[in-house]
């Protein structure tokens, strides 16, 4: 199936954009230019991001690991484990033009492709108000020269453009009082916005028969009984998220039946560029799609570490210098405030049925994913044993040895000496 090398990449991540907010999925969404553009585009239905949060989602994306590999446990581990390759580097290195534009930038801040991304109008003062002109110019270059962008859209996320208006609702407020719908309305809205003005200007730009194009949702959101946004806790809403993608050279891309995560996108692209990327990650190579080479029972993973909570990731703090962020929880070599609710989760999904455990209290449930309703949990043994396996056979358990300060590091190898372990 795979026939073509393709030099072009176009990687869209619409913030918080869940499965049901696409005409595709939802009959209630009115996007006709959108679908117009994407008809030969093929939806994942089985498709869930490896964490609830902006920063552990996108650094699985571009790493292709799960969060417990690449270290950012959550959305305030403030750096990654180091030595990870990730796509702006590996396509900077093969000498391709490398574009990354989000409207809020500075949510990659401390990440090793931060300096990747920069504002989606470079001339703008509030992103959501800026330009896709200079976007656009930077996306036209000569039809040789091999490409990679990436472009992240924030105005789906939460406020979803309603901050201003005098009286907007909370959502959260409507959801309580038994209007899901209503607050639906104004999150389905601002999604139509990014998928009917902007991304429909920036796709006509393009000439598709050159362009590998993926959109997707680095998170869902919750808007539900369970969760409103997306961080506190490991809701269907948040975890199943749409794919869209499109291939030159292949027509009908059927993804494989098992469900797929957001860490096969490293692995596809990277091969569908005939790069190798040295990658022993857990993700599959969504382009060759013989059955056997998925398995069938796979359970995909999903992880949120909120120890640290949110508050950390203020403006302010964002604009710090570098050297004061001294390890991924450090900064000045002191330990960064704990959240007291902060909790620490992982769920398994066979696409269909998701299983979710606190992994400090051992509570679990089990549920329908597209409907959301609990079940009972015949076996969680099973849930926690294969949970167990993706542990123990990472070929990144090494990457958490960095997990130690040097001060430990220290320490630890002053009790090896004094215990005559090493000279
Ligand atoms: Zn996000």
């Amino acid at each position: 199936m795979q026939t073509t090398v393709v030099n072009k990449f176009l990687l869209i991540s619409i913030d918080c954009w869940r499965y049901d907010a696409l005409s595709r999925t939802n009959p209630l969404f009115n996007t006709p230019k959108f679908d117009l553009l994407t008809q030969d585009f093929s939806l994942a239905e089985k498709f869930f991001v490896a964490a609830p949060a902006t920063r552990p989602s996108h650094t699985s994306y571009f790493t292709g690991l799960y969060p417990f590999e690449h270290g950012v446990y959550g959305q305030t581990y403030l750096k990654m484990f180091e030595g990870i390759p990730n796509l702006f580097q590996i396509f900077d290195d093969a000498g391709y033009h490398i574009t990354g534009r989000s409207e809020r930038p500075e949510v990659f801040r401390f990440l090793d492709f931060e300096k990747f991304i920069t504002p989606l109008d470079p001339s703008a003062h509030a992103q959501h108000l800026g330009s896709l002109e200079d976007v656009i110019q930077n996306l036209t270059q000569p039809s040789e020269t091999p490409q990679f962008c990436f472009l992240h859209f924030w105005y789906t996320h939460g406020g979803y453009g309603m901050s201003g208006i005098p009286g907007a609702p909370s959502l959260k407020t409507l959801v309580d009082r038994g209007s899901t719908d209503e607050a639906l309305r104004f999150y389905y809205a601002a999604v139509t916005h990014i998928l009917e003005f902007k991304l429909v200007e920036l796709l006509k730009q393009l000439r598709l028969s050159e362009w590998a194009v993926f959109i997707f949702g680095d998170h869902g959101e919750g808007i539900c009984e369970e969760i409103i946004a997306h961080g506190d806790t490991l809701n269907q809403n948040v975890l199943h998220v749409p794919l869209l993608a499109h291939i030159p050279g292949v027509m009908n891309l059927k993804f494989p039946n098992p469900p797929i995560s957001a860490i096969d996108l490293f692995p596809t692209i990277v091969n569908l560029a005939g790069i190798n990327a040295d990658y022993h990650g857990y993700g599959q190579n969504l382009l060759v799609p013989s059955e056997s080479e998925i398995d069938e029972n796979r359970l995909v993973l999903s992880e949120l570490d909120s120890l640290y909570g949110i508050g950390f990731l203020s403006r302010s703090n964002l604009e710090m210098p570098h050297h004061r962020v001294t390890s991924r929880t450090t900064v000045d070599n002191t330990e960064i405030s704990r959240y007291a609710e902060g909790v620490r989760l992982w769920s398994l999904t066979n696409g269909e049925h998701l299983y979710r455990e606190d992994e400090q209290t051992g509570e679990f449930v089990y549920r329908h994913v597209l409907c959301g309703e609990d079940l009972p949990c015949e076996d969680p043994e099973h849930f926690r044993n294969a949970y167990d396996d993706i542990l123990m056979n990472s070929n990144y358990q090494h990457l958490q040895a960095q997990e130690s300060t040097a001060e430990e590091t220290e320490i630890l190898e002053g009790r090896l000496r004094d215990l005559g372990y090493v000279e």
